[in-house]
């Protein structure tokens, strides 16, 4: 096998230079267990960054993607395959209803949200829609989500941005109602944001955004890409908020570890889009399309949701104990402890990865947590026994 340090000195001369990685290379993962290419065990609490919710390997998506890899794994959108529009139904059976455009990673899906928001603006007259974001934010990397991801959007290395994004605080219901106005196409946040530390959006802040958009006929687009698909408890974050979403994204966990995204438009504005307004070759094909059915199965199930709220509970509690931590923020198992003053939240991350956790560092003060769903007890409490000896 590949050591690690050819590994590395591979990827030094082939690929380029857009991540940090830490000095592991995994070879093999089972649940919430991952190994490396020296046969170390680490338990995973980060899980693909929310992508393996139900696990590694978990039995149903191998056995789904086994059997869908022997019998067909791609036709293209010229023609119909079956495991596109299961999926598809099922998105919406068990969300906003009306139609959803299927793609293959979450920039993608926001990408879809921008032009159903921008479209839908134009047939309501206006000239140049805007879309008002969060400060933040995390939308993704392509052209249209980066413009929506205002933190990213401040580096002139790649303006210039598309125009008519206008951020506002997370904190300031006020200055959202201000800023939603005529030329308003849409309202676009995270219910937590994730990427930026685990920052729960307000309820006021939701609640105002759903009140403005009602007022101006603007769109509430909600991206639930890290925290749908159970993360939080319920299939979606929205479910435990007051208010429903009139478009919504998903991917991450949506694909069972394999690549897959969603747009889903509530009935008013299901037919949007139309023949000719968007595509994607890879999407909705049958191999992911299998893997995410199976997915589906396991999340979609009101004992293990009930057990995420439990799991979350145990965790955040045992969280709050902890030497070292300030503060801890989300839902489910979606958790972001802040740390104490004067703790360097990735040097905490390093050492985590020697005693064997995985866990991640969204920014100096914040660990992030996100376990696979299907966790134990005993996998909660071995995690905050590693975390505690990772801060002493
Ligand atoms: N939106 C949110 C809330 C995310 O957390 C992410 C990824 O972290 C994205 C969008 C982008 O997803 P992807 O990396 O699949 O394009």
């Amino acid at each position: 096998m590949t050591t690690l340090s050819e590994l590395q000195a591979l990827e030094r001369e082939w690929v380029m230079p857009t991540y940090a990685r830490a000095d592991v290379a995994f070879v093999r993962g089972e649940g919430v267990r991952l190994w490396d290419s020296d046969g170390r065990e680490f338990l995973d609490f980060v899980a693909g960054i929310s992508v393996c919710s139900v696990g590694h390997c978990h039995p149903a998506v191998v056995a789904a993607v086994r059997e869908q890899a022997g019998t067909l794994t791609h036709v293209s959108n010229l023609y119909l395959s079956e495991g596109g529009v299961r999926l598809a139904r099922r998105l919406c059976e068990s969300s906003l209803g009306g139609r959803v455009f299927l793609c293959n990673s979450g920039t993608e899906a926001n990408e879809a949200a921008i032009k159903l928001a921008r479209k839908h603006a134009h047939a309501r007259g206006i000239a140049e829609p805007e879309i008002v974001v969060l400060e933040d934010a995390f939308h993704g990397r392509t052209m249209g989500s980066l413009s929506a991801t205002p933190g990213l959007a401040a580096n002139e290395s790649f303006a210039p941005y598309l125009p008519g994004f206008v951020p506002v605080p997370r904190d300031d219901p006020g200055a959202l109602t201000a800023a939603v106005g005529p030329s308003t196409a849409a309202v676009m946040l995270e219910p937590i944001q994730g990427e930026t530390g685990v920052n729960v959006v307000p309820d006021e802040t939701i609640a105002a955004a759903r009140a403005a958009c009602d007022d101006s006929g603007a769109l509430l687009v909600f991206d639930e890409i890290q925290t749908g698909m159970g993360r939080t408890g319920s299939l979606w974050a929205y479910e435990q908020l007051s208010v429903r979403p009139d478009v919504l994204t998903s991917a991450k966990a949506l694909g069972g570890g394999l690549p897959a995204g969603a747009c889903v438009a509530a009935p008013a504005v299901a037919d949007v889009l139309a023949v000719g307004d968007h595509g994607s070759t890879f999407a909705g094909g049958p191999l992911v399309a299998a893997a995410a059915l199976a997915a589906f199965d396991v999340i979609d199930d009101g004992a293990l949701l009930r057990r995420v709220h439990e799991l979350g509970g145990r965790l955040r509690d045992a969280l709050h104990e902890l030497d070292g931590v300030a503060e801890v923020r989300g839902r489910g198992l979606m958790i972001g402890a802040g740390l104490a003053d004067g703790i360097d939240a990735a040097a905490v991350r390093d050492r985590a990865l020697e005693l064997g956790l995985i866990v991640n560092a969204p920014n100096p003060s914040t660990i992030r947590l996100l376990p696979p769903l299907v966790i134990s007890d005993a996998d909660v409490d071995e995690a905050v026994g590693l975390l505690g000896r990772a801060l002493e």
